[in-house]
């Protein structure tokens, strides 16, 4: 059995970033930049007001009161045309033009408008609410880097800079095939000895929250001739991920049943609590990750191995799983050789630091249990016995795609 460490380094290998695509702003949310997006604009584009109020010359105000001419306007998308002379003011809203020959501008707060002109009662320093042009970013700057995952406010960055396309990378395609006779699609009418496959739907909503394309190509039964036939369905995807069938049962026929039909086996069997059984290697030239049945060794491989394979064809620059420091708020007994993941609940003290708590049942069976946990608490092979309030760390699996 290899260690998880030399296990994720293998399966990651296997994966490189896949060609970009070009998307509309309004489909760019959560997708990966595959090129650095450069400004086709400068923000300001201008000098501008940050402030309403009236562009001066912060000479005419070093003395206060002070009477000026109020000689027009200068709004957001608009400007005064001329200069701004000595004894003269314009009217000026926020994003517009800062006229030329005035340097200051006083807000509408420290000014009392009579008609033509404007009485200046507090002044203010050469500069003030001035926005310099470029001061946000300037043309041919690079904004935002190749591999970074796009936030709504990078949207609206992209958008500044005056691009309505970005260039981000294909979404990997990946194939999800659930095995085991017992299995019935959710919903269905489960016969004697049945139960709702909860893996194809887990997994597919896993892949989706990672930036991936889950494409289900069902369930198949622990038969090797139907196994074979639905696994070819991958044949065109990024990654074929199979649930089941890994294991040392007579049924568990997934890798010798593959085997006959194109599996070459890189490794199976890690060391870690839930995942052992996990299978890796290549179908038919098509990566393959054999996932162990039970619903929370499943899940957990997919945090562990399958998030950072689609990060690696994503090419996201921050790809490594998050990793926090909790306190402990129990004992824990020492650690055997196998890297255990403790569903358990992140929460946050009264001086507010970390604390993870260890759920109490723990079997891989327990499907309402993972969904329960904010974290996955790693225990390290070998790892001493516990106290609390010892800091351990977790991975976090709160968040609007918690994985
Ligand atoms: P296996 O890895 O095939 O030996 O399965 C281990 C356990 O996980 C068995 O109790 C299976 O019934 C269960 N199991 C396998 N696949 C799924 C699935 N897709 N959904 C829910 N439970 C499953
Ligand atoms: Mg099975």
């Amino acid at each position: 059995m290899i260690s998880v460490e030399e296990a994720l380094a293998r399966t990651t290998e296997a994966f490189s970033p896949l060609p970009g695509e070009e998307v509309s702003l309004e489909k760019a949310l959560g997708r990966v930049l595959a090129e650095d997006a450069y400004a086709a604009v400068s923000h300001p584009p201008t000098d501008v007001s940050a402030m309403d109020g009236y562009a001066v010359r912060a000479k005419d105000v070093a003395q206060v009161p002070v009477s000026l001419s109020v000689m027009g306007e200068a709004p957001a998308g608009g400007a005064y045309k001329d200069e701004v002379m000595s004894g003269q003011a314009v009217r000026i809203f926020t994003g517009g033009t800062v006229p030329q020959g005035a340097d200051t501008i006083i807000i509408q707060e420290n000014t009392e408008r009579n008609g033509e002109t404007v009485m200046v009662v507090k002044g203010a320093r050469d500069g003030t609410y001035i926005r310099r042009q470029g001061m946000d970013f300037k043309t041919d700057e690079v904004g935002l880097k190749a591999g970074r995952r796009l936030a709504p406010r990078d949207i609206a960055f992209a958008a500044a800079m005056n691009l309505s396309h970005l260039t981000v990378r294909r979404k990997p395609s990946i194939a999800i095939l659930s095995t085991g006779n017992e299995l019935i699609l959710p919903g269905k009418t489960p016969g004697p000895n049945r139960i709702p496959g909860s893996n194809g739907p887990g997994l597919a909503a896993f892949v989706d929250s990672c930036g991936g394309n889950p494409m289900d190509l069902g369930i198949a039964p622990d038969d090797e001739k139907a196994l074979a036939a639905l696994a070819t369905g991958a044949k065109d995807s990024d990654l074929l991920v199979t649930s089941g069938g890994v294991s040392v049962g007579d049924h568990d026929i997934v890798r010798d049943a593959l085997g006959r039909h194109g599996l070459k086996v890189n490794f199976w069997g890690v060391a870690m609590r839930p995942g052992k059984p996990l299978l890796f290697g290549h179908f038919s030239g098509v990566p393959f990750l054999g996932f162990p049945g039970n619903p929370v060794a499943t899940l957990v491989c997919a945090t562990v191995y399958l998030r950072p394979a689609i990060d690696a064809m994503l090419g996201v620059c921050d790809g490594r799983t998050e990793e926090i420091s909790a306190r402990l708020t129990c004992n824990l007994d020492a650690n055997d050789e196998r890297q255990c993941y403790l569903r358990a609940h992140l929460s946050t003290d009264r001086e507010g630091n970390m604390t993870a708590t260890p759920l109490p049942k723990q079997d891989s069976a327990m499907i309402s249990i993972l969904s329960q946990a904010n974290g996955l608490l790693i225990r390290p092979p070998n790892a001493q016995a516990a106290k609390v309030g010892e800091c351990v760390t977790v991975i976090p699996l709160a968040g609007r795609h918690a994985g």
